[in-house]
This record gives structure tokens, C-alpha cells and sequence, in this order.
């Protein structure tokens, strides 16, 4: 069958490739996009964007808590899981909509299917049966949630994963998170703050344990204040269907210095494991064409995105670096730049990343934790600023959530290379901060920046 040929080949029409391929064809090149699902990859789809509409959605909840701290009556007021979830979903579809009008618009062919690489001694994708070929080939296929085999943990398979929470046609009364990352603890924060009783089990005592010690004891101590049953310590050992349809988790507890115990969990009528993504590697037939994988399948790639394979880049969540939609999208625009803008040295930094976690309180971060400056730098050049305070906006509510800061700073001037934070507010105020660091701000200039009053923010320009 003949070869059709490209001077771009794209696997993986998510955030990563997406970008890539537009960037590619704004420079005039010849693209093709191979994506066997909707435009828009698990950022879109089962990610970001319908995850912050359910965050949002919890976030109107505690705010109908405090109404009455506030003066408001509103009574009978019920919430209907079902009105959110087609609003979210008829707004997902509207951004598939929207990414298929501009991969259109800018002449980028879509092939429809899964691609992978074939023997030929030229890189070349078959797509059904369809072989295509160009120059420069980008590995852009994300990952996919893990569930144990049912052969390590008999019924694992009756849970479901991040994917399967946006499929949630109610709103379930009793919820098993298993999971200590940021999507574990976004997705019991939200099941929780609707309404459903749930429990988080995680294997060690905390939460988001590569996080700033500061976010991740105090992120696990949220998460119990707000009603959360933190299972420490805690592992799956089998999972089961009771006769009315609802599951029994059964678990081990093992505290250090105590014996482990067994104990179940009844009438479950969500569990859903969070416990990590692998990449969408193994289909691609990587070893034809001499592409290396690491130990995790994650595609090994210099810091130009080059793969081991000359012509053959990966970029996103495949590579297992940071793993963010404006990450990829990054890295996207840039390799086109440098393969197709006479942008020779052009390619993402990965210093500085800001992330934001959508936990009760929001979570933000950027740059190095306390532990990590220390072993850059040494414990005699780090010095730390750090604060607690209640913002005023529960200065009338009863409900009353606190708001955690820490500046991380290195060397006689005091360089800021770590913010880490969660409280009300936190995401939004995150991103001018790490403009800041990016540019290599001091402890002085953010001394020297006039406060805004009356703000949670004003805290970090005036710590002491
Ligand atoms: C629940 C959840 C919440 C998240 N929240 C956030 C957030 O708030 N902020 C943030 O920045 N990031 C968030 N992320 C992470 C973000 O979604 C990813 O980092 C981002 O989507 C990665 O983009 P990508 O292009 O690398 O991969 P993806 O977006 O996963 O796209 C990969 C695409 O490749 C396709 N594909 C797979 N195999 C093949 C093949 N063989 N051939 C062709 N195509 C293939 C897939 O169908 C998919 O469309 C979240 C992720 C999850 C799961």
C-alpha cells in the first residue's frame, strides 16, 4: 500500500500534540495527526477541565454552608448531581467541538485509529493497516489511570479510576479513594464536600508526600478536618460484591510497631483508584525502531525532546516529567519551533513549574521544597519564612479553614526558590508569584512590593 507522506507525523491528539501539530502548521509544514479518540486528550476529556467544573461545584457547597454565617436564609436547597454532569459534559463537547474546527482550519489531516510503528527500515506509522511516513514523528500518547490486577488484589477490577468518576451518573453515598496524590486527594475532596461519605486510604501517614512537608501534613490534616476518614497505613487486599450490588473493601492496617489488622469496609458504593498512570507506550512498538523506554515505559528523551531514535520526539505525560497540560503544551511549541521555525535552540525549561492542586483549601507550589533546597544548597544557606493565619473570609463563618505560606529562600540575598501554599484563594494566587521566582525575585523584593490589603496574598510580601 502506498505511503502517504507528511513532513510531520503527531501521535496523540491531546494537549502535547495538539499544540505541536498547530505550532508545526502555523510554520507551514505539512502535519498529520493520528488520534483514535476526541480531540483533546485527558486534559479535556477526563482531566483538567471536567475536574475543575466538579471543584467549582464543591466550592458552591461550602460556600452554601457559610450563607447563613452571612445573612443568607436559603432554604430547601438540594443539589442534583445530574444537572452538573450534562452541563459538564455538553461543555467538554463543545471543546471537542472547538479543537476539531481549528485542527481544520489549519489544514492538519486527522487519521482515525491507534498508530504504532512498523518494521520498515525508514519510521513509519500504520494506522489500520495504512502506513505513513514523515521526516519528524512525535510520540505524544499521554497515559491511562492504573488499577492493581485482580491477580495482586482479587476484585480490584469492580473499582473504578479517575476516568470512570467523570462517567458517575449520581452522586455516590459511600466512596473509596485509594491514593495519596493530587488526583486522590482532588477527587475525595470533591466526593466529600457534595456529600458523600468517604474514605481515603493511602499507604504511608500523608498525603502528597513529594509536596513541601508544610502542604503535605497540612493537606492530609484538611482533608480530616473537612470529614475525610484518612486511613493510614493502609492497603487493599481484596475486594468484593455483596449480594445488594454494594462492595466490601477489605484492607490491612499496619501502623509502625503494631501488628498489622484486617478490617472491612461495607457498603461501598464507589471505589476508585488513584494510585498512579503509566504511559501509552506498549502499543506503539517502540523496539522497531530503536526508541529506549525507562524501567516505567515512560519514553526516554533529552531536553530537546529528542527520543534515542534521530527524527523521533516524545513530549507530555509519555515522558513522565511533570506531568501538565501547559507542561506539554510547552514542550509542544517549542519542538516545532526548533524543527520548523529556525529555532535551533529552542526548548522547554523545566525549572520553576507552578502546580496547583484543587484540594479544600487550593494548594500552590512553585520551585524547590525546604528538603530539596537543603540538599542543593546546604542547610546553612536556606532560610525559611513561613506562616499560619485565618483568612478574614471566616472571620464571621463557623466553619474556619487556615492558610499555610512558606517562602524558601538561598544565599546572603535571600533568592525566593520555593512558594508553597494552600488556602482560600491559593490557585489564583499563585501565578504572578512564580513569575516573580522565574525571574530570580529575593526575599527584598517581595519586602519591597506594597501589600494589597485587605488579602490572604499581602501575607507573602510581609513575612517576617
Ligand atoms: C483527573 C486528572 C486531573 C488533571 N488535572 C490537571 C490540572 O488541573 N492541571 C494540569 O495541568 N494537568 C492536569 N492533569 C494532567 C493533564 O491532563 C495531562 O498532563 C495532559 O493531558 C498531558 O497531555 P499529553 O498530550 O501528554 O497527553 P494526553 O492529553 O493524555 O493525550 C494523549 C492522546 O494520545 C492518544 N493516544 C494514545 N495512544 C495512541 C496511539 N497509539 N496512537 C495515537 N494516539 C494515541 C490518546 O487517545 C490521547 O488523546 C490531570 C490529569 C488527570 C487524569
Amino acid at each position: 500500500m502506498a505511503a502517504a507522506a507528511y513532513e510531520l507525523l503527531v501521535l496523540g491528539g491531546g494537549s502535547g500534540g495538539l499544540a505541536g501539530a498547530r505550532r508545526a502548521a502555523e510554520m507551514g509544514a505539512r502535519v498529520a495527526l493520528v488520534e483514535p479518540r476526541r480531540l483533546g486528550g485527558t486534559c479535556v476529556n477526563v482531566g483538567c477541565v471536567p475536574k475543575k467544573v466538579m471543584w467549582n461545584t464543591a466550592v458552591h457547597a461550602e460556600f452554601i454552608h457559610d450563607h447563613p454565617d452571612y445573612g443568607f436564609e436559603i432554604p430547601g436547597v438540594r443539589f442534583n448531581w445530574r444537572t452538573i454532569k450534562e452541563k459538564r459534559d455538553a461543555y467538554v463537547r463543545r471543546l471537542n467541538e472547538i479543537y476539531e474546527n481549528n485542527v481544520a482550519k489549519a489544514h492538519i489531516d486527522i487519521i482515525r485509529g491507534y498508530g504504532k510503528f512498523t518494521a520498515d527500515p525508514e519510521p513509519t506509522i500504520e494506522v489500520d493497516g495504512q502506513k505513513y511516513t514523515a521526516p519528524h514523528i512525535l510520540i505524544a500518547t499521554g497515559g491511562r489511570p492504573v488499577v492493581p490486577p485482580d491477580c495482586e488484589v482479587p476484585g480490584a477490577s469492580l473499582g473504578i479510576t479517575s476516568d470512570g468518576f467523570f462517567d458517575l451518573e449520581e452522586l455516590p453515598r459511600h466512596s473509596v479513594v485509594v491514593g495519596a496524590g493530587y488526583i486522590a486527594v482532588e477527587i475525595v475532596g470533591i466526593l466529600s464536600t457534595l456529600g458523600s461519605k468517604s474514605s481515603l486510604l493511602i499507604r504511608r501517614d500523608k498525603v502528597l508526600r513529594t509536596f513541601d512537608s508544610l502542604i503535605s501534613t497540612n493537606c492530609t490534616q484538611e482533608l480530616e478536618n473537612m470529614g475525610v476518614d484518612v486511613w493510614k497505613h493502609t492497603q487493599v487486599q481484596a475486594v468484593t460484591k455483596s449480594p445488594s450490588g454494594l462492595l466490601e473493601v477489605t484492607v490491612t492496617s499496619s501502623e509502625p510497631g503494631h501488628k498489622p489488622t484486617v478490617k472491612v469496609i461495607r457498603d461501598v458504593d464507589c471505589l476508585l483508584w488513584a494510585i498512579g498512570r503509566k504511559p501509552n507506550t506498549e502499543e506503539l512498538c517502540l523496539d522497531r525502531v530503536g526508541v529506549k523506554v525507562d524501567p516505567h515505559n515512560h519514553v526516554v528523551v533529552d531536553e530537546f525532546q529528542n527520543t534515542t531514535r534521530k527524527g523521533i520526539y516524545a513530549i507530555g505525560d509519555v515522558c513522565g516529567k511533570a506531568l501538565l497540560t501547559p507542561v506539554a503544551i510547552a514542550a509542544g511549541r517549542k519542538l516545532a519551533l526548533r524543527l520548523f521555525g529556525n529555532q535551533q535552540h529552542a526548548r522547554l525549561d523545566y525549572s520553576n513549574i507552578p502546580t496547583v492542586v484543587f484540594s479544600h483549601p487550593p494548594i500552590g507550589t512553585v520551585g524547590l521544597t525546604e528538603d530539596e533546597a537543603i540538599s542543593v544548597y546546604g542547610k546553612d544557606n536556606v532560610k525559611i519564612y513561613s506562616t499560619l493565619f485565618t483568612p478574614m473570609y471566616h472571620a464571621v463563618t463557623q466553619r474556619k479553614v487556615k492558610c499555610v505560606m512558606k517562602l524558601v529562600c538561598t544565599g546572603k540575598e535571600e533568592k525566593v526558590v520555593g512558594l508553597h501554599m494552600q488556602g482560600l484563594g491559593c490557585d489564583e494566587m499563585l501565578q504572578g508569584f512564580a513569575v516573580a521566582i522565574k525571574m530570580g525575585a529575593t526575599k527584598a523584593d517581595f519586602d519591597n512590593t506594597v501589600a494589597i490589603h485587605p488579602t490572604s496574598a499581602e501575607e507573602l510580601v510581609t513575612m517576617r
